[in-house]
């Protein structure tokens, strides 16, 4: 497939448009301000000028699924004033290659892992990384995160780790098909998200609240959502090399 840089832009540009009037109407929808939402687009697969296409067109936050994939494009793409975050699973054996790479991690799922980004961040020119928690809200065995009935213990026990700054929670929910079952999912997930910021639990702040992608954006933000993780809504499908 070849493609020109214009087509890239007026594809690219088209489908942001489409998905920033969902936003907005999903904000109105739940009494929410606009500003409470960022939107993040998600890169992995999509090459550097389409990804440069979407900068353009204003996105300020983009999301990897892979260390080195990410280490590999960034040098392709205009990421002043853009915060890149690692969105995918990680393994301890590449926490050092990317912390201080990132602005965010936000799959942290396990106090081995929180223990390797703590020490990982502390021989980092900035000396922290600023992580989420990722939740395994349907406590499904093949995929990653934390089960919702550990999430509490881990927190406490992460919490005090030098350099580690829990800032919220990540979820990736089931595959759903119900407008009514989405909704319910991400309900309790803001429920959970509330409740832990209710605990002030020291060291730890509970501001963002990663969840909902292209097929279920519209149901996370009427639930509380306060990022959205959006990657062939933007890009279109993804083609797996
Ligand atoms: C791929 C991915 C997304 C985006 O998925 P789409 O359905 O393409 O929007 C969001 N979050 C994570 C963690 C992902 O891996």
């Amino acid at each position: 497939m070849t493609e020109n840089l214009h087509d890239n832009h007026a594809y690219v540009r088209e489908n942001l448009a489409r998905i920033e009037e969902q936003i907005q109407a999903a904000c109105a929808a739940a009494g929410r301000r606009r500003e409470e939402v960022t939107l993040m687009a998600v890169t992995k697969t999509v090459d550097a000028a389409r990804i440069n296409a979407a900068l353009a067109a204003g996105v300020t936050h983009i999301g990897e699924n892979r260390v080195q994939e990410f280490l590999e494009k960034r040098d392709a793409l205009q990421l002043d004033g853009v915060q890149a975050h690692l969105i995918g699973h990680l393994q301890t054996n590449k926490v050092r290659r990317i912390v201080g790479e990132v602005d965010m991690i936000q799959s942290i799922d396990s106090e081995r892992l929180a223990q390797a980004v703590s020490r990982a961040a502390a021989e980092t020119e900035r000396g922290h990384c600023d992580v989420l928690v990722e939740v395994n809200i349907g406590n499904e065995d093949s995929k990653s995160g934390v089960p919702v009935a550990e999430l509490e213990p881990l927190l406490e026990k992460i919490a005090n780790f030098p350099g580690l700054r829990v800032r919220g929670l990540m979820a990736i929910p089931p595959i759903l098909h119900t407008e009514a079952e989405k909704r319910a999912v991400f309900e309790q997930m803001y429920k959970l998200f509330v409740d832990i910021r209710g605990k002030n639990v020291d060291n730890i702040t509970m501001e963002i609240l990663s969840m909902g992608m292209s097929m279920d954006y519209v149901e996370a933000i009427r639930e509380g959502s306060t990022m959205v993780r959006i990657g062939s809504a933007i890009f279109g499908k993804r083609e797996y090399h």
